[in-house]
């Protein structure tokens, strides 16, 4: 017997190619790199969950099928009748049970490019090719290159995400409508920036029965809850459940989850204050010599600058923290990538980033 074991032996080669999601530490700096909420909950409402956690029975499994909180998000998120609700622990587990419910040999999953690196990466952990069709150089989706890869591909699944990361465009919806006619399989259209966004595609949903959307809390400011929520038609959430595992959603996710919603209009003032912060984010940071900025209809802002991987090596000495995207992607090139925080945290940000700018 071998006393020590290897894991090439064993692990598929896929997997021993991969390196893992990297997530930065992070403490003690100005956090503008994941899309997070920078506000807190109102203090009452903080003092509603302190109580409701301190008398929550974890000493038992939580609900299973999350009954009372999939009531509570019916309304929040206006799901349309005939349409079922599937929680995961975070939209990436959503996205992982979908690939792996679809992983025939041989079954494709598609997006564009560059995109949310989770589907990308989902498609390896399960076994399924992955086939990214690459954006036009402006970002919106190349229509054509996606019907022809449709055809080729027959993918049993596509993922796009609306609005876009890490460039944060909407897509064009009649686009992603005749890209969901074409499909002959599954069309996830994954709405996490909802919040910042004027567009939703929630009422294709009763058009088009291969149509399934997807939603998250993470980025209106319950990321640490971790809670995903899918919506579509009872035909394919029926099977999907089948690989949720049946407690993903914990019992502390599902009472404050419950707690926070019940006030929807808290969080959307949030997101309101956050679109706000992005539009004098964006004026300033347009009026720096050198400096792209993207559009954007997300909690972030995409922007090219010239020695962009040693700006953002800089900025992260001076204890901000952002993404560096150059090198990501050939459509990224000289990218970063700024979520956007507190007024005061956005100003440190700008004062910081002319300053090395400017000096470069
Ligand atoms: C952040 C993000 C998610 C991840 O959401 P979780 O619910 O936190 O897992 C999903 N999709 C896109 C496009 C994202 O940017």
């Amino acid at each position: 017997m071998p006393n020590s074991f290897d894991p090439d032996q064993t692990i598929r080669p896929e997997i021993l190619a991969l390196s893992a999601y990297h997530v930065p530490p992070a403490t003690g700096m100005i956090k503008l790199d994941a899309m997070e909420n920078p506000y807190a909950l109102p203090p009452a409402l903080q003092d509603e969950i302190a109580k409701l956690t301190a008398h929550a029975p974890i000493n038992r499994y939580p609900d299973p099928s999350a009954v009372e909180l999939k009531v509570t998000l019916r309304e929040a998120l206006a799901v349309p009748d005939g349409m079922d609700i599937m929680l995961g622990n975070g939209s990436d587990e959503i996205i992982q049970i979908i690939a792996m419910a679809a992983a025939k040999p041989d079954a494709v999953l598609m997006s564009v490019e560059p995109a949310f690196v989770m589907f990308r990466m989902i498609a390896t952990f399960a076994n399924m090719s992955y086939v990214g069709v690459p954006l036009n150089n402006d970002f919106s989706i190349d229509l054509d290159a996606i019907l022809a890869g449709i055809e080729k591909h027959k993918p049993a699944v596509i993922f796009l995400a609306y609005p876009n990361n890490p460039t944060g465009n909407l897509f064009d919806a009649d686009a992603i409508l005749r890209i969901i006619e074409a499909s002959p399989g599954i069309v996830v259209v994954d709405e996490a920036y909802h919040a910042f966004a004027d567009a939703s595609l929630i009422d294709k949903l009763t058009q088009h029965p291969n149509l399934l959307l997807m939603r998250t809390l993470s980025k209106l400011g319950l990321a640490g809850l971790r809670l995903g929520i899918l919506i579509g038609r009872p035909e394919w959430l029926i099977q999907l459940e089948k690989l949720r595992l049946p407690y993903n959603v914990g019992i502390m996710t599902q009472l404050i989850a419950k707690a926070v919603l019940r006030h929807p209009e808290l969080l959307l003032e949030q997101a309101a204050a956050i679109k706000t912060e992005r539009s004098t984010m964006n004026k300033r940071l347009a009026a720096m010599d050198g400096v792209e900025v993207f559009h954007s209809d997300a909690n972030f802002i995409l922007l090219r600058v010239n020695g962009a991987k040693q700006i953002f090596q800089t900025l992260k000495q001076r204890g901000i923290l952002i993404k560096n995207l150059d090198g990501t992607h050939p459509l990224l090139e000289e990218c970063l990538r700024v979520t956007v925080g507190t007024i005061d945290e956005n100003a440190q940000f700008c004062y910081a980033f002319h300053d090395i700018i400017k000096n470069h």
